[in-house]
């Protein structure tokens, strides 16, 4: 079984039957992660998204979700607004 890396443990292919590249190139989760503009929450949005996605695994352990926005990216940037250099 092939998975996206040790941090997100999706099943995307079996390597007995699917070459590697094919299942880089055919399984739905690969094919999704390479969409940023479709992910979830802030992310999806984001003018950044190509070039950073948010942490695919992050989100998907904090929400079950790995196209979900990046949760802990929206602290961090709430945490510096809220911070006093910004009051
Ligand atoms: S983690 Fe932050 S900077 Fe990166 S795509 Fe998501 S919202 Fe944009």
């Amino acid at each position: 079984m092939n998975s996206g890396n040790g941090f997100l443990p999706i099943i995307t292919g079996n390597l007995r039957r699917q070459s590697l590249a094919s299942i880089d190139r055919d399984s739905d989760i690969f094919r999704q992660l390479r969409r940023p503009a479709e992910f979830d929450g802030g992310c999806g949005d984001c003018e950044f998204n190509t070039f950073c996605g948010g942490t695919r695994s992050r989100a998907f352990a904090l929400t079950g979700n790995p196209l979900a926005g990046d949760p802990e990216v929206a602290r961090a940037i709430e945490a510096v607004f809220d911070s006093p250099e910004h009051a």
